[in-house]
């Protein structure tokens, strides 16, 4: 009984969370969230299991990495044929330096990419979804055993395939990747040779949902089940951040407002306004103990990212040799997978980013008035070079708090509101004619 009650008591005040900042769906993207199949998703995991390995430098050109990266690819560019000719794929191949500890000697690598054009050549964003689909065993040098990595990551990868599937067809105004990468098992060798590619192209990279382990619902020792959470991490401290970024972050006690975690919050909400029965826990963590993932060597850049994982972890299912041993069956195999929990996954996955893609670039030059004693707070940004805006939100909430709270519309580009600057923070998002929202920037102190 005493349990029954602190559920709803959780019930309702996550709605009530929810419903002080849920706004009316877009039919395109509810439309698209609807079209996410779990069958689709079971059919990738279980052709990606398929294979002996997917070890990064298994070699096997029928049944390992190569065959695996093939099908990737031959997906990708079916789905290309229903994009208008703005998308295209391939498996890019690269050298992976040897580093004496996961990869002995320099080594063949290729991560397996769809690029789906945004429609405004004005619009330079890009808006990256990735996954790998390299795998492992208990000897993570062990690149001819048997490695089926349903969850880890064939779950991540099934679901940037289907959202390739699902978002091919549809406009958006930036540019979309879907990634597919290798090397994560053996030091994030891929992300990292992706990530140094933009900072040497000068990509202008607006956001990374790494999505690693996101299939399973149900964790080892603590016997949970449950489908209706996943989680999405992001770092608290920015790795990349300067003395100067950390002395405004002091000023303005904004350690709880990193890009990536207004990206994290933005996955919340989008997430939870698009797809019923799920709830996006937001971790302050870059990653979990002990584990890293893909999105790392892009928060090092100082790009957005963030990573996306499932609520309760199997470790008799994660990294593990397949055997029978006292009974118990160990290894990563899809038979231990929840197929309708990926689907949730994926959806909160496409909801957001589909919201991203056709936003306006984020507000410029944000800054919050600091420069006198006042009980009211005032906040002045200026309009973005990339995107129609239709107008602006001003997000507001107590510093206590995980979730803006508050959300006052506006046309121009400040605004006074009668709350204190000391007892809230805040930002600002723009907003597209069809109601898409940029990530929201915190403000930097307007100062005399
Ligand atoms: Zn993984």
């Amino acid at each position: 009984m005493r349990k029954n009650l602190l559920i709803l008591f959780f019930t309702i005040s996550s709605q009530a969370v929810i419903s002080q900042t849920t706004v009316i769906r877009n039919p395109e993207i509810a439309q698209m969230v609807s079209e996410i199949s779990s069958d689709s998703l079971e059919h990738h995991v279980r052709t990606l299991a398929s294979f002996n390995s997917r070890h990064t430098l298994s070699t096997n050109e029928e049944n390992g990495m190569p065959a695996a990266q093939r099908y990737v690819l031959s997906k990708f560019n079916h789905f290309a044929k229903q994009s208008g000719g703005r998308m295209t794929a391939e498996i890019e191949k690269f050298t992976i330096p040897g580093d004496k500890r996961r990869i002995l000697e320099d080594s063949p690598g290729a991560n397996v990419i769809a690029t789906l054009t945004g429609t405004d050549p004005k619009d330079d964003r890009i808006f990256i979804i990735s996954a790998h689909m390299d795998s492992r065993n208990k000897d993570v040098m062990d690149s001819a055993g048997s490695s089926p990595g349903a969850n880890d990551d064939g779950s991540g990868t099934a679901a940037v395939i289907e959202l390739a599937r699902v978002m091919a067809s549809h406009e958006f105004s930036a540019t979309i990747i879907f990634v597919a990468f290798t090397g994560e098992e053996q030091g994030l060798k891929g992300a990292t040779y992706l990530a140094d590619k933009a900072i040497e192209e000068e990509w202008n990279i607006a956001a990374v949902l790494n999505n690693d382990i996101v299939g399973n619902s149900s964790s080892s020792e603590t016997l949970i089940k449950d489908n209706l959470k996943m989680r999405v991490f992001s770092e608290t401290i920015p790795a990349s951040e300067t003395e100067q970024e950390g002395n405004i972050r002091r000023y303005t006690n904004a350690d709880n407002d990193s890009k990536s975690r207004q990206l994290a919050r933005y996955i919340k909400e989008l997430g939870e306004r698009y797809v019923d029965q799920f709830e996006v826990k937001l971790i302050y963590r870059a990653d979990r103990f002990l584990r890293g993932g893909d999105q790392t060597p892009f928060a090092r850049n100082a790009f957005t990212a963030v990573r996306i994982s499932e609520m309760n972890e199997n470790f008799i299912h994660q990294h593990e040799n397949v055997r029978l041993e006292d009974g118990i069956q160990y290894g990563d195999l899809p038979e231990f997978m929840d197929f309708e929990y990926l689907r949730k996954v994926s959806a909160v996955n496409l909801a957001s980013l589909a919201s991203l893609a056709n936003s306006p670039d984020q507000p410029q030059e944000v800054k919050i008035d600091v420069r006198g004693l006042s009980n009211k707070s005032t906040l002045l940004w200026s309009a973005p070079a990339i995107g129609k805006v239709k107008g602006y939100y001003v997000l507001m909430r107590e510093t206590s708090s995980a979730m803006w709270e508050r959300k006052f519309w506006t046309t121009e580009t400040t605004l006074t509101l009668p709350y204190s600057k000391d007892n809230y923070f805040f930002a600002i998002q723009t907003v597209s004619e069809s109601g898409a929202e940029s990530l929201p920037v915190f403000p930097t102190p307007l100062s005399r």
